[in-house]
């Protein structure tokens, strides 16, 4: 089985995979994830896609495609994509590449959540430098302000969670990738979970809609 998850950024996406993939045992393809990877490695890949990621703009489809395939090519669970596609343009290459090998995306799910209540996440997300866990300042504090729960390393703003850059990263969403949401609606493959309620709530709407089928 193939998923895409669709959403703004702060939507969700990232928490709502983990857990669906531990669940259905796929394999969680977060392309920022492998960008970030490659960024604290200082690959030439890394370096490649630094200035996009800082300032909240896309890395461009050709790379995001090659990096994909390179990475996937010998990967035989079901895939589970967070963050990906983020244009049409990524939406065929994925198709495309399904097509080559004979398989086909299964469900997308669109976990919806207002323009508003994204910008007021992400300028409250904090990320631990160590273990990468999330945290929200207003929502899910960690027990000490600024010191991870788990590994008690520092958290961290993330570099593209900064104000000025949030805002492009709305934007870039709106001109990019809401276009997705019209090209897999008509596909018969479309779900849609209202991602403003809480991240338990979401999993078990999301879990719902594959119950029996995993
Ligand atoms: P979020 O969904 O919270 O914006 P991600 O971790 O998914 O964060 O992505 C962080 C950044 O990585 C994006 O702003 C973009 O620069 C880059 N990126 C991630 N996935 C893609 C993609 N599919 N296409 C182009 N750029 C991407
Ligand atoms: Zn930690």
């Amino acid at each position: 089985m193939n998923i895409i998850l669709l959403g703004y950024p702060g939507s969700g996406k990232g928490t709502q995979a983990k857990v669906l993939s531990q669940k259905l045992g796929m394999f969680h393809v977060s392309t920022g994830d492998i960008f970030r990877e490659e960024l604290a490695k200082k690959s030439p890949l890394g370096a490649e896609v630094a200035s996009y990621m800082t300032a909240g703009r896309l890395v461009p489809d050709k790379l995001v495609l090659e990096v994909l395939k390179a990475r996937l090519s010998v990967e035989t669970r079901g895939l589970l994509f967070d963050g990906f596609p983020r244009t049409v343009e990524q939406a065929e290459g994925l198709d495309n590449w399904f097509e080559s090998r004979g398989q086909a995306i299964d469900a997308v799910i669109f976990i919806n959540v207002p323009e508003a209540e994204v910008a007021r996440r992400l300028g409250a997300r904090r990320t631990c430098s160590g273990c990468g866990k999330i945290y929200n300042v207003v929502t899910s504090p960690p027990a000490k302000e600024g010191v991870c729960d788990v590994c008690a390393k520092p958290l961290l703003t993330r570099e593209d969670d900064k104000a000025e850059v949030i805002a492009r990263r709305i934007q870039v969403y709106k001109d990019q990738t809401e276009p997705l949401l019209s090209y897999y609606r008509s596909s018969g493959i479309f779900h849609e979970a209202d991602g403003s309620l809480a991240p338990e709530a979401v999993a078990a709407k999301i879990a719902a809609m594959f119950a029996g089928k995993a």
